[in-house]
């Protein structure tokens, strides 16, 4: 018997991907993330010893848009005061935020970069929708943690794009002049900062310019886990970890069975809320959404480093139309630590190592040396730090084609949903999504959704 099958009970691993990277599905023993460094009681949580044998509405994982999804569901019910609560069920195959939300750099941002290529893409109206739609998922995450009372560390801030490459530093200029004069609503809450002060304002060593835009942070383990125990103790979902969906049976139109190795249950409504693990039972997406891996780490200092960095970043070190263009984001924490993640230069080309694959149990060559003394190599008063590498992991993203997710109606199936296809700055769209999703599974047309047209599911070849 596979040795990983046996594992959640299987015998071998189910049909639809044989040959991916352990059936496509997420993998036991997955590297230890900072943010997962301090369980919550519900990590591995189930409302019941054996699964119930039907819901109305089955939503699989347990990430950031799994229970956000079930959360605005939960909300909306209540809004709508309209007699029995509809059963929620959520089934995720390893701990709660054990996918990419409890593994990633957990900034909520555009880029510059993102917004040049949105505006290359797209019209001006859909680029300003999708980038507002960023920019108030901040907002809304806000009222839900003050709503909740969430002990995760969320702040309001700033974030800045550096460009290190003088060409780079020109071109992100450039960009900003444009926008302005051309009256784009996205540059209404961004600051443009030159080659005078960039190395001073963001202590980044050989900075040549920035881009000040606005962003939040959090702890995305803690805002999962926290608005999940709420909920369980509310009685609006049940929870059941451990829990993979191996396959899917939709013969009856009115219903849908879901079987785990832990028992089947039956749905009328279904969600799937899998990311990059989509196409392993969703065979629709096979060629939509393919895993690819990241990496990121945790710096902690000797002792706390005044003055504190208060942005978050993305440090452009090279040209960025060069394939092997070097970005690296950063995410301080209150505590002086900071999460550093990116390297992709490093491993680009090599891409048996990170691409098509759902493995986030190993590491990827050299990326530590890498991180070791990032700190003290690029950024002004860390050089004495003493800063080292307490945490070093793995993730794993979901690519699509225009780097856009797909949400809505799962094309050709009945009462099936879908939000997933984030990619490496997926986050800052998780919680909007899946408002706009919720709306479109209680009735709503997608256009009434709330959500950027580009994110339709519509596009699906
Ligand atoms: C290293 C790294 C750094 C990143 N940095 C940032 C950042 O700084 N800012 C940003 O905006 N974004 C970032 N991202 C991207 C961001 O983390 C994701 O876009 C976002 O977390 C996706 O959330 P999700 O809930 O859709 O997916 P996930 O968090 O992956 O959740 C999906 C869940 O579904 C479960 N699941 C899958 N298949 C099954 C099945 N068959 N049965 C049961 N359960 C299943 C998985 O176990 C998982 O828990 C980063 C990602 C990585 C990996």
């Amino acid at each position: 018997m596979n040795r990983f099958w046996s594992l959640f009970g299987l015998n071998e691993q189910p049909g639809p991907t044989k040959g991916h990277t352990n059936g496509g599905l997420p993998v036991p023993n997955s590297t230890l993330s900072y943010w997962r460094s301090e369980l919550h009681p519900i990590d591995s949580y189930r409302s019941s010893e054996h699964l119930p044998s039907e819901c109305d509405i089955a939503i699989i994982g347990a990430g950031i848009t799994g229970v956000s999804t079930a959360y605005h569901l939960s909300r909306l019910h209540a809004a709508n005061n309209s007699g029995k609560k509809p059963s929620i069920v959520i089934l995720e195959a390893r701990e709660v935020c054990s996918g990419a939300t409890g593994r990633n750099g957990s900034h909520s941002k555009m880029r510059i970069s993102s917004i040049r290529t949105l505006f290359k893409d797209y019209n001006a109206e859909a680029a300003d929708e999708c980038i507002a739609f960023v920019y108030s998922q901040s907002h809304l995450m806000k009222e839900a943690v003050d709503r909740e009372g969430l002990d995760c560390e969320f702040e309001l801030r700033r974030t800045y794009d550096v460009f290190v490459d003088e060409q780079d530093a020109k071109d992100a200029g450039e960009t900003y002049r444009i926008a302005v004069e051309e009256g784009h609503k996205w540059v209404k809450e961004v600051s443009f900062v030159d080659s005078r002060y960039a190395e001073q304002i963001t202590s980044i060593k050989g900075a040549k310019a920035a881009v000040s835009m606005p962003a939040c942070s959090l702890w995305p383990y803690k805002f999962v886990t926290q608005l999940l125990s709420r909920m369980i103790d509310r009685k609006e979902l049940s929870l059941y970890t451990h829990t993979p969906i191996t396959s899917i049976d939709s013969s009856n139109s009115l219903a849908t069975t879901l079987h785990t190795p832990n028992g089947s249950i039956t749905t009328k409504k279904l969600i799937f809320a899998t990311n990059a693990y989509t196409s392993a039972i969703c065979p629709s997406f096979k060629e939509a959404i393919i895993p690819y891996k990241g990496t990121a780490c945790h710096i902690s200092p000797e002792k706390p480093i005044s003055p504190h960095l208060n942005s978050t970043y993305n440090i452009y070190y090279d040209r960025q139309n060069d394939p092997d263009s070097k970005v690296d984001y950063l995410n301080p924490r209150p505590d002086s630590g900071i999460i550093v993640g990116g390297a992709n230069w490093l491993f680009k080309s090599q891409k048996h190592l990170w691409y098509n694959t759902t493995d986030d149990s190993t590491l990827i060559p050299n990326t530590r040396p890498y991180f070791s003394t990032y700190m003290q190599d690029n950024f002004h008063g860390w050089e004495d730090s003493n800063a080292k590498i307490t945490h070093l992991w793995t993730g794993i993203q979901g690519e699509t084609k225009d780097g856009k997710p797909f949400v809505g109606k799962v094309p050709g199936k009945e009462n099936w949903y879908i939000a997933a296809g984030f990619n490496g700055g997926g986050m800052s769209f998780c919680f909007s999504c899946a408002e706009g999703l919720a709306g479109i599974v209680e009735g709503k047309r997608y256009e009434e959704s709330g959500l950027p047209r580009m994110f339709s599911t519509g596009r699906l070849g």
